[in-house]
């Protein structure tokens, strides 16, 4: 069987630094940092802010054209660390007539297209990045997306310089011929929509929480198929639950399922409860994936939500455990990043539709749900079961669209952080 490990992206992470001038306003990159498996790759480019950008495929010669606001300096790179699939990176200035801005090339060995790119803003200790992901993809797929545009730097009249035929990375200014870029095609074909795949917690034997009659499997499976319609409704996204009945789905089966139908965003819903708080606790929470718990009460929600496939008395076999205990390595760095954004995203709508929050509603653990390396992946937390009230108001159809519409203003926000 495929070793789940390999399945990463974080073998062979190279560092490539940089050398550059000082200049007091053009955008400089602090660094570029690739993790690849296979012909897949991740590239981040640490930057000194954020900036607008676009990115799309290129043909003659095959490439991941990257558009950003001028660099400063004339960096310098060693082509020999280089993931497999990209043969070499160029720098060159892109003239408009409404401006210069900088392109850097990711010269192809072979037909590669953008799968996700996503500009993450500083957080902690991290610097602003720019979050490219390739995939590789047949000539025909290419084809199709020759000149569509990922990201949101919008460039007037738009004019290419075709990179030079020298093989020296970061080829020089002048003498290129320009060419103009196709404007990305929309609407976006059905099988390219994002998908989102949520997951109803609990199923089968196992009821999850259950207070005053109210069973958390039913509410969770409820607010998943109202989260669906919500966001079928806005024509945006493709959507797959991981269970659509009253079934019992192991944890790690609910990553895999996420995974093999290629999720760009895991959502699983549950339904808290405190018995010992009694009925004062109440309030929406959101987590996403840590080591360590942010607080204790989140390390024992992890621990009673991880308790599901016990409860079942399923045994894990051991590629969960392999899933159960995958290394925070770049590619999970970077998706944690995407999912904690994305639970900021959830905090910010629930406020603005007035429904209760937890006091520090954005919390971290365990969760073995969460454990995507290459999904963003959040779970939410609804309320509390172990209050009547909201225990009553989880039942109730408006209460719960107001959740779905939350949820799903969450998600817009999300993407259109991250595509235009
Ligand atoms: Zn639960």
């Amino acid at each position: 069987m495929h070793n789940l490990k390999n399945a990463l992206f974080s073998l062979g992470v190279v560092f490539i630094a940089f050398l550059f001038s000082s200049s007091s306003h053009a955008l400089e990159i602090k660094g570029v940092r690739f993790g690849a498996h296979g012909n897949a790759v991740r590239i981040v480019m640490d930057m000194d802010t954020t900036a607008d950008f676009r990115a799309m495929a290129q043909e003659n010669p095959t490439r991941i054209a990257v558009d950003l606001p001028l660099i400063s300096g004339k960096p310098a790179i060693a082509r020999s660390m280089l993931p497999p699939i990209v043969s070499d990176i160029r720098l060159e200035p892109l003239v408009t007539p409404t401006g210069t801005y900088s392109r850097m090339s990711l010269m192809l060995e072979s037909k590669a297209v953008v799968r996700s790119a996503f500009m993450m803003p500083a957080e902690g200790k991290q610097l602003p990045r720019l979050v490219l992901d390739l995939a590789p993809a047949s000539p025909e797929s290419f084809a199709k997306q020759v000149g569509k545009a990922y990201g949101n730097l919008s460039i007037a009249t738009a004019a290419a310089t075709p990179a030079p035929a020298g093989k020296l990375p970061f080829a020089g200014i002048g003498g290129a011929k320009l060419e103009p870029i196709g404007k990305p095609e929309s609407p976006k074909a059905p099988e390219e929509l994002p998908l989102i795949v949520i997951d109803a917690g609990h199923g089968g034997q196992d009821s999850g929480a259950v207070q005053s009659g109210v069973r958390e499997k039913d509410v969770t499976l409820a607010v998943a198929r109202d989260l669906r319609t919500v966001l079928l409704a806005t024509g945006k996204y493709r959507v797959e639950l991981t269970r659509d009945k009253d079934i019992f789905i192991r944890l790690p089966e609910r990553v895999r399922i996420g995974r093999r139908l290629g999720a760009d965003l895991f959502i699983s819903i549950h339904a808290d409860s405190a018995p010992d708080a009694g009925s004062a606790a109440k309030g929406a929470s959101f987590y996403t994936i840590s080591e360590t718990a942010s607080d204790t009460l989140a390390a024992g929600l992890a621990a009673r939500e991880n308790q599901a496939d016990m409860l079942a008395g399923v045994e894990l076999p051991t590629e969960d455990k392999e899933v159960a205990n995958i290394l925070i390595d770049l590619t999970m760095r970077e998706t944690v990043d995407q999912s904690r954004f994305f639970s900021g995203q959830l905090a910010t709508a629930f406020r603005k539709n007035n429904l209760p929050l937890l006091e520090s509603p954005r919390k971290s653990a365990g969760f073995v749900v969460l454990k995507a390396p290459d999904i963003p992946s959040v779970l939410i937390e609804l309320g509390f079961l172990s209050n009547p009230d909201e225990a009553k108001k989880l039942t109730n159809n408006t209460y719960r669209t107001s959740l779905a519409n939350s949820i799903s203003a969450a998600v817009d926000a999300w993407f259109a952080a991250k595509k235009p």
